[in-house]
């Protein structure tokens, strides 16, 4: 009789533990995929805007440690087995060519997330899987005498041997993913963490902000006091009419996951526009201007390097007129550089509804081992992708943890199966 495995859900996890273990599995196996949406893949197919950041080029053991902000000690063995290098070598064995762009992410040469949806739809077109689209599965149990597990699902209910759990987290719920796998995780007794949004925009109290809707900081900083730990992100920053966006905004909303953020409780944070340039430099470069170009218009000195408009919303916060450079005085020239290497401070007063990327926190991964991505409470119960406590500052970071966990499930899948 042939044993059920019933990977459940079709995200980017499922994709590449199902594709492990077609590569071994024997016809003794059923693999049963349930996925609500009618085709798989919502999410993948719509990241880094439809064009799929698979991974990168370069990454060191080291920047672990900045790139997940949480569950890195969970992923690393999972990591140093499915590395982003052998993460493109497998994506181009099945043949999606891929291309590196200069900051390193790699994505498909084609620049279209639908041909990786294609590629793997093409793998399953195999009769040891059965997919049942459409079909969501409201509630799993386990009996621990028989060992098995019970799916219930809109049309029927199912017994199987294995489960692997993907429902991936709770952003953009669009694309299915809602709290079903915490229901189910909690069900079977794992220990649930608080669900918070992560990668998201911040509107901002300071109206200035708003006036410079469309400037962007190739380089810019925000740091920010977390109950006594200074943090600071560099990156590039862009401004919209009530926002600060993407992508430095992603790295400060994974640091402040769980900071309550509102009108009441805003959070501080300090923007530079310029994260290279220190105070005292700054402090230089009005001085030199003062003596090279005394005439010159403190407005002008400050747009070789600023945008004007900036500039001239700095100023104003300041409450600082625009004046010959000669006329500064010194302790408004100290106050401008200060400003600008400190950072002008901003209140963040809300999240972007809806606007997240991914979810911080879901399901602890105490009750999970790292090197095999399976329950320490329910045997043959598999965890991997977003469901986890795992989250990455944004770009590839999100997907590449999907394929690590991913690849050690199916791998650690069939060891089992070929011991017992
Ligand atoms: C707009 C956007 C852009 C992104 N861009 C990138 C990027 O460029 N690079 C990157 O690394 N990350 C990116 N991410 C994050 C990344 O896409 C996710 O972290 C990743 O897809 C999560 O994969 P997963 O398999 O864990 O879950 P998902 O891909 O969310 O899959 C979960 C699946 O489970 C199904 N499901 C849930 N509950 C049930 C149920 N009860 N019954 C049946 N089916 C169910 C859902 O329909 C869904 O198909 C982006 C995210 C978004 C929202």
């Amino acid at each position: 009789m042939k044993k059920r495995v019933a990977v459940v859900w079709g995200g980017a996890a499922w994709m590449i533990v199902c594709s492990t273990l077609l590569e071994k599995t024997s016809r003794k196996w059923e693999i049963i995929l349930f996925e609500k949406n009618k085709s798989l893949w919502a999410k993948v197919v719509i990241s880094w805007w439809w064009r799929c950041n698979l991974t990168t080029g370069y990454f060191k053991k080291k920047e672990l440690k900045t790139a997940y902000t949480r569950g890195r000690d969970f992923l690393a063995f999972a990591m140093s087995q499915f590395w982003p290098k052998q993460v493109r070598k497998w994506f181009e064995m099945q043949w999606v060519a891929c291309k590196q762009e200069d900051d390193g992410r790699i994505f498909p040469i084609s620049n279209d997330g639908k041909e990786v949806v294609r590629m793997f739809t093409s793998l399953f077109d195999d009769s040891r899987l059965s997919l049942h689209y459409k079909e969501p599965v409201t509630s799993l149990t386990f009996d621990k005498k028989s060992a098995l597990y019970t799916i219930t699902t809109a049309l029927e209910t199912y017994t199987v041997d294995l489960v692997v759990l993907t429902t991936g987290g709770n952003a953009y719920a669009h694309t299915g993913s809602s709290w079903d796998g915490y229901a189910f995780a909690r069900d079977l007794w794992h220990t649930i963490t608080p669900l918070w949004p992560s990668l998201n925009s911040f509107m901002t109290k300071e109206t200035w902000s708003h006036a410079l809707s469309w400037l962007s900081f190739e380089d810019a900083r925000i740091s920010f006091d977390d109950e006594g730990e200074k943090k600071t992100a560099n990156w590039p920053l862009l401004l919209t009419h009530f926002w600060i966006s993407w992508p430095l905004t992603f790295i400060v909303a994974s640091l402040s996951a769980f900071h309550e953020v509102s009108d009441v409780s805003p959070l501080q944070v300090f923007f530079s526009p310029l994260a290279d340039l220190w105070r005292e430099k700054w402090n230089q470069i009005l001085l030199d201007a003062w003596k090279d170009s005394p005439k010159k218009w403190l407005i002008t000195i400050l747009s070789r390097r600023l945008p004007k408009r900036f500039c001239e919303a700095l100023l104003g916060e300041l409450w600082l007129e625009s004046q010959q450079i000669s006329i500064l005085r010194k302790d408004d020239r100290k106050k401008i550089a200060s400003r600008l290497w400190d950072g002008i401070p901003l209140s963040l007063i809300k999240r972007r509804p809806g606007d997240e990327f991914v979810t911080a926190w879901w399901v602890d991964t105490t009750h999970i081992h790292p090197k095999t991505g399976e329950s320490t409470i329910c045997p043959w119960l598999y965890f991997a992708g977003e469901i986890l406590n795992v989250d990455g500052v944004t770009w590839w970071y999100n997907l590449q943890a999907c394929w690590a966990m991913g690849r050690l499930v199916g791998r650690a899948i069939l060891f089992k199966w070929s011991l017992s």
